[in-house]
C-alpha cells in the first residue's frame, strides 16, 4: 500500500531518486529553510577549512525526505572533499566497510544513511575508526586468525537517521555535531518548488506554487514529487502552464487534500476513531489493523500528524485530537462501560 504513495517522504523509485539528485543543492547557499542547521554548517566549515582540518563527525536526524543525504553532499563539496555513501543495512559485516574505509582519503566524507541498521559488529568495528582513525582488522579465521592493526586517513563520517533514539549511547557520543532537521515551512518550500520550477523550465500562474508548496506536508522530497505529478497534469490536461485549477484537479487526483493528508494518513486517523474509540491504540495494532508497516506509520504518517497536532502521543499509545476529528468530520464515540451486574452473566 505504502510503495506508491505520492506524499512518503521515501524515494519511490531510480528513477525518482535521479531526478531528486538533479534538483538537489550543491552549496550551502543553495539549500533553502532549515537556517539554524546551516548557520551552524557554515561556521564549523569555515572553522574547519582554516585549521585546515577534516570536519568532525556529523549526525543528521529527522523524518525522511528533509535534506539529510542533500546536507552531506552539501557538506563534501563545501570541503572541497569526496563523498562516499553507504547505508546501514548494506553493511553487514566489518568486511563492508572495511573496503570504503580503506580507499579514503584524508577529509574525504564517508556517509551512512539509515545508520540506526548498521549492524552490531560494524557499529563495533567503526568505533576506533570514528575515534581514532584506525581498525583492528580480524584476516582469517580459526587457528590462522590475526588481527591488524590498520591505520586510516583523517575522515568525516556523515550518518543519517530518522530514528536517532534507536542508536545505541557509544555511537551517538562519537558524533561531534548531531543536528535535528525540522519540517519546513510553507514559505520555504515555496521556494523550493519554485527553484525546481525553474530547472524544469515550468511556467506557473501566480499562487499555484503556494498550494504545491501547502499540500507537501512539510517535505521537500514530496514538494518536488508533487510538482511533477501536477506537471504531467498540466501537459495531458491543459496547455502545459500550471494554473490553480489543474493544481487542485491534479492533487484531488492523487487524492491529497488541503493539509497535504492522503488516503493513508486519513485511514489511520479513522481507525483510531472507528476501531479504537479515538485511542489511546500502540502503533503495533493500529499497523495490524491497516495491514501496514508500522516503521511507515512511525517514520512517515506520525511525525506529520503530530506536527499539525492531529495525533497525540502518549505512554498508553496515539490518540486522535478534536481538530483532526473536525478537519475529517469525524466523532469519536466512547463505547458505555458494560453494566456490572450484566458482567456477571
Ligand atoms: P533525506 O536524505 O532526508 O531523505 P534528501 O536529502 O534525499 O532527504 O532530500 C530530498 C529532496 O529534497 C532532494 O532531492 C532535494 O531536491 C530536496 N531538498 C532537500 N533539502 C533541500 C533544501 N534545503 N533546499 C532545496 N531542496 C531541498
Amino acid at each position: 500500500m505504502t510503495i506508491g504513495r505520492i506524499i512518503s517522504g521515501q524515494p519511490l523509485s531510480d528513477q525518482e531518486e535521479s531526478f531528486n539528485q538533479s534538483l538537489r543543492p550543491k552549496l550551502l547557499s543553495e539549500c533553502i529553510g532549515q537556517h539554524n542547521v546551516r548557520e551552524k554548517l557554515s561556521i564549523a566549515i569555515e572553522a574547519a577549512k582554516k585549521r585546515q582540518e577534516p570536519l568532525e563527525h556529523i549526525l543528521f536526524y529527522g523524518p525522511p525526505g528533509l535534506g539529510k543525504t542533500t546536507l552531506a553532499n552539501v557538506v563534501a563539496n563545501e570541503m572541497e572533499a569526496k563523498v562516499r555513501c553507504t547505508s546501514g543495512p548494506a553493511l553487514a559485516k566489518a568486511g563492508d566497510i572495511m573496503g570504503l574505509l580503506s580507499n579514503i582519503n584524508t577529509g574525504d566524507v564517508l556517509f551512512i544513511d539509515e545508520i540506526h541498521r548498521l549492524s552490531t559488529p560494524v557499529e563495533e568495528f567503526i568505533y576506533p575508526a570514528m575515534e581514532d582513525f584506525k581498525v583492528d582488522y580480524t584476516v582469517d579465521s580459526g587457528l590462522h586468525a590475526k588481527t591488524i592493526n590498520f591505520p586510516l586517513k583523517r575522515f568525516t563520517l556523515i550518518g543519517a537517521t530518522t530514528r536517532a533514539g534507536l542508536l545505541s549511547a557509544p555511537l551517538r557520543s562519537r558524533f561531534g555535531m548531531m543536528y535535528h532537521l525540522d519540517f519546513y515551512t510553507v514559505d520555504d518550500l515555496t521556494q523550493i518548488v519554485a527553484r525546481s520550477a525553474k530547472m524544469l523550465n515550468l511556467q506557473y500562474e501566480p499562487g499555484t506554487l503556494e498550494l504545491i508548496a501547502a499540500c507537501s506536508r512539510g517535505t521537500p522530497r514530496v514538494a518536488n514529487r508533487l510538482l511533477k505529478r501536477v506537471r504531467d497534469y498540466a501537459q495531458v490536461k491543459g496547455s502545459g502552464v500550471l494554473s490553480t485549477k489543474i493544481v487542485e484537479s491534479s492533487l484531488k487526483m492523487e487524492r491529497i487534500d488541503k493539509l497535504g493528508l492522503d488516503e493513508l494518513d486519513r485511514a489511520v486517523l479513522r481507525a483510531l476513531v472507528d476501531v479504537y474509540e479515538g485511542g489511546p491504540a500502540g502503533i503495533e495494532a493500529i499497523a495490524a489493523t491497516l495491514g501496514e508497516e508500522r516503521d511507515t506509520l512511525e517514520d512517515v504518517v506520525e511525525p506529520y500528524l503530530l506536527q499539525i497536532g492531529f495525533l497525540r502521543r502518549t505512554k498508553r499509545g496515539r490518540e486522535i485530537t478534536q481538530q483532526a476529528c473536525e478537519h475529517l468530520g469525524l466523532k469519536v464515540q466512547k463505547k458505555k462501560p458494560p453494566d456490572s451486574e450484566m458482567e456477571l452473566f
